[in-house]
């Protein structure tokens, strides 16, 4: 069994370093308030985290995590967690950006990809029924890339399935209310680990582009 220890001592380091030198950010953040100006829609095994990536002082950032860093459509019903979180960052604290980071090596895609995900008996319930969000995705790869290999099929899923993201967010009024007002981005991003690079959607192309 791993060591839980590691993360109290990981914890001793944080706050001897990061959290020390960062207590002038953190006092203003608690006097002023937590008002992040992006919400950021990731996948739970991105291995760095969005603030990680972006060098984020604390507070800057509001995140939902899950599986692909999936949104579904307006009304899917069974998501409440994620829909409060995502009507709280857009009505409430009011975000100027969302971003849409999907990544390399994902195990989600992976999973959609596979046998596992069609086969009877091959992922649960509740695994079949999230990453079904992203199945308009899957099925554009296997028709689109039936003859190339696993891994540029996957590559091509964590792209496509950040695009029907996007689309997704555009069904919530709340969130095509604030875009109509120009108040609202929304991006959808390719974190690779592997190269190191930033992709973004471009919606003239319908490509991603490196972008750092
Ligand atoms: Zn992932």
């Amino acid at each position: 069994m791993p060591d839980i220890s590691k993360l109290v001592s990981g914890f001793r380091t944080f706050k001897a370093t990061t959290f020390s030198r960062q207590q002038d950010v953190i006092h203003h953040l608690l006097e002023q308030g937590h008002k992040p100006s992006t919400l950021v829609i990731s996948c739970s095994d991105i291995r760095l985290s969005p603030a990680e990536i972006f060098s984020s002082n604390p507070g800057d950032l509001y995140m939902i995590n899950n599986i692909g860093g999936l949104i579904p459509k307006f009304g899917t019903a069974g998501i409440s967690g994620i829909l409060s979180a995502l009507e709280y960052a857009v009505n409430d604290l009011e975000v100027q950006n969302i971003v849409v980071l999907g990544h390399a090596k994902c195990d989600g895609m992976k999973m959609m990809m596979s046998e596992k995900f069609t086969a009877e008996k091959g992922l649960s319930e509740a695994m079949k029924v999230w990453l079904s969000v992203a199945s308009e995705a899957r099925d554009a790869v296997k028709k689109q890339l039936a003859d190339k290999s696993e891994e540029e099929q996957q590559s091509a899923c964590e792209h496509e399935a950040i695009i029907v993201t996007m689309r997704n967010l555009l069904t919530y009024p709340y969130i095509k209310k604030r875009l109509d007002q120009n108040k609202l981005n929304i991006v959808g991003w390719r974190f690779d680990i592997e190269s190191g690079t930033i992709s973004a959607f471009n919606p003239d192309t319908k490509f991603f582009d490196e972008i750092a």
